[in-house]
């Protein structure tokens, strides 16, 4: 069988329950998938067991088959794959691609988040030690369907980055990029506060070989207060008996022209509608929407 054409994905990390913003991110990416017939997978990015809401992962599942947003095929986690992640560690520092990083955080400060390299030639034990990448003193760019070009100067504005933390967690730029390429995703939907991490996985695609997504970022829904949903505070799980009126909040975040007659629709009957009219030219064209200001 041939590979299908669009493989999309939704990959939540379970620190905390989906909110409204999560849920326009998943939209997004499930409509896009379906309005082409592609797949549409799920992956929960369960890296960092200290920073998981106990509770989160089945209550994300739960919420998502609620809202009607069904996937394809079994649910991967990223908590069963670290055989994977920890080859490609070894690999990438056998390579001298990635080195041991003994710095503190007050080392590191006053340097803007941008690594100032004190251990690219140190020759650290990577034991009890960072694993960072280096990175290339070159811009990484990209054209993404709504946020149009995208480019950063990885040694200028990142710096070589973590791949593998002191405390042995594998850094989530690593663990998207194999887990994107292994699964076959061919479409990657998210929301833009992840912009900024796309050169990073750019970088990490070419240095592995891997093929290179199409990038679709969708505004970020922000509080009156410039915050980000879920972050900043813990927000109480999305409604399951709201859940046709959240998606059409939610597809009207997106820019889709909801016809009043289906306003009162059923989950399923909404997305039914939604794939079949999926307009990804219609989503707003900026990083952010405050949430107070949509109908
Ligand atoms: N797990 C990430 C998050 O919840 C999203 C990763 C991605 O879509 O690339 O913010
Ligand atoms: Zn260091």
């Amino acid at each position: 069988m041939n590979a299908p054409a669009y493989i999309g994905r939704f990959a939540p990390t379970p620190s905390g329950y989906l909110h409204f913003g999560s849920l326009v991110a998943a939209l997004a990416a499930y409509l896009d998938a379906r309005a082409v017939g592609g797949h549409w997978l799920l992956r929960m990015e369960d890296l960092d067991p200290p920073r998981e809401v106990p509770g989160a992962q089945d209550a994300i599942l739960r919420t998502l088959e609620s809202y009607g947003l069904h996937w394809d095929g079994p649910l991967v986690r990223q908590s069963e794959r670290h055989p994977e992640y920890q080859a490609l560690v070894e690999r990438l520092l056998e390579q001298g691609l990635a080195y041991a990083c003994t710095c503190s955080r007050k080392q590191l400060e006053g340097y803007g988040g941008v690594y100032p390299g004190f251990c690219r030639d140190a020759g650290h034990a990577p034991r009890d030690a960072a694993i960072r990448l280096r990175v290339p003193q070159l811009s990484y760019g990209f054209v993404d369907r709504v946020q149009g070009e995208y480019h950063q100067h990885l040694g200028r504005e990142v710096g070589d980055f973590i791949i593998r933390r002191r405390d042995g967690l594998y850094a989530y730029q690593l663990a998207v990029v194999l887990d994107d390429a292994w699964q076959g995703v061919t479409d990657v939907v998210r929301g833009a506060d992840l912009l900024d991490s796309t050169p990073r996985q750019l970088y990490l695609q070419q240095l592995l070989g891997y093929p290179q997504p199409r990038y679709l970022h969708v505004p970020l829904i922000i509080q009156p207060d410039g915050h980000k949903l879920g972050k900043s505070y813990r927000s109480p799980p999305l409604p399951a008996d709201q859940a046709a009126p959240l998606l059409v909040r939610a597809l009207h975040a997106l820019g889709q022209r909801v016809p009043a007659e289906l306003e009162q629709a059923r989950p399923s009957e909404l997305l039914a509608w939604a794939s079949r009219h999926w307009d990804a030219a219609r989503i707003p064209r900026r990083r952010t929407l405050a949430e107070a200001q949509l109908r």
